[in-house]
């Protein structure tokens, strides 16, 4: 099931975005001086995903300013994104901890140490003060691009006025495999301070998925009127809720046939074996997104 891809986005040196203005490295901050939305644009959650580190250069380079509120810009897994070897480009997403399932205070404030909980850490802050969040993201698979985010309202009606990209995976109880940087302290909960998104633009080295993280960026900027933007144009929204996350517990896992992800299956029919269990559709029309490239016990198998 591995697909060979052409790499068409490469990493940059990032080191002169790493002295920010928060104390805390390669977060930047900026003030407008005038009330209105504190605004989060992270890329590079996972190292590998490109397309939020092109969209956060992007906005830094372009001397980006906020009209009203404030604009944070951040990068979060460098390290991981670091180690990247165009021979292995999947292994940089992380080096021990998925940073995007260690947001819980009990992880945050607990004894355990690795490179993405002391960045969780030091991003913590950044990621508490922030009242609208856009975590930027790309698939290991061509698919088409999603938003995922907690099934909450507010952040449902700001996917929608976005209107790219037009599928939604939406999750009713939550990723069910830890805790996302979307869902660190208020914005886990129903009153939370504002949306909280995440963005997968495409695959990770695709030119195409940086464009869009790049628009996608602005829009919501555009939205929260922090620069002057021009909404996007309008497209009927598709919508998937979450199901279920298998975690893979046997080296033996296999998926039934080749996925990629947004094949349809039947009530029970069968999705993957692992070990002795069965992993069967849980409803018509059911699909899967980010079938994991190979099996790693412990690693999410899809979603
Ligand atoms: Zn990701």
């Amino acid at each position: 099931m591995t697909t060979v891809l052409p790499i068409e986005v490469r990493p940059r040196d990032l080191s002169r975005y790493r002295a920010g203005n928060t104390g805390i490295d390669y977060v930047h901050r900026f003030e407008s001086g005038r009330p209105g939305p504190h605004v989060l644009v992270n890329g590079l959650t996972h190292g590998n995903e490109f397309c939020g580190m092109v969209a956060v250069c992007e906005l830094l380079d372009s001397g980006v300013r906020p009209k009203i509120g404030t604009l944070t810009l951040s990068f979060a897994n460098v390290a991981a994104y670091e180690t990247f070897d165009e021979a292995r480009p999947f292994d940089s997403r992380l080096i021990t901890h998925n940073l995007n399932r260690i947001w819980s205070a009990a992880q945050l404030d607990g004894s355990d140490d690795s490179v993405e909980l002391r960045r969780a850490r030091e991003m913590r802050p950044a990621v508490a003060a922030a009242d609208h969040i856009l975590d930027i993201h790309s698939t290991s698979q061509p698919v088409a691009p999603f938003w995922v985010y907690p099934a909450f309202e507010r952040n449902a009606a700001v996917a929608r006025a976005l209107t790219r990209p037009a599928v939604h995976l939406v999750m009713p109880a939550g990723l069910g495999s830890g805790t996302p940087l979307i869902q660190h302290g208020g914005h886990a909960g129903e009153h939370g301070p504002g949306a909280a998104l995440v963005v997968e633009c495409g695959q990770h080295f695709m030119q195409a998925s940086a464009d869009l993280a790049v628009e996608v960026a602005k829009d919501f900027l555009g939205h929260f009127g922090l620069i002057d933007r021009s909404p996007p144009p309008a497209a009927l929204p598709r919508r998937f809720e979450l199901l279920r996350t298998h975690v893979i517990q046997h080296e033996s896992f296999a998926f039934a046939r080749p996925l990629i992800g947004f094949e349809t299956f039947a009530e029970g029919e069968l999705i993957a074996t692992d070990g002795a269990l069965e992993i069967r559709a849980p409803c018509d029309d059911c699909t899967i997104f980010m079938p994991a490239r190979e099996a790693i016990v412990g690693r999410e198998a899809c979603t």
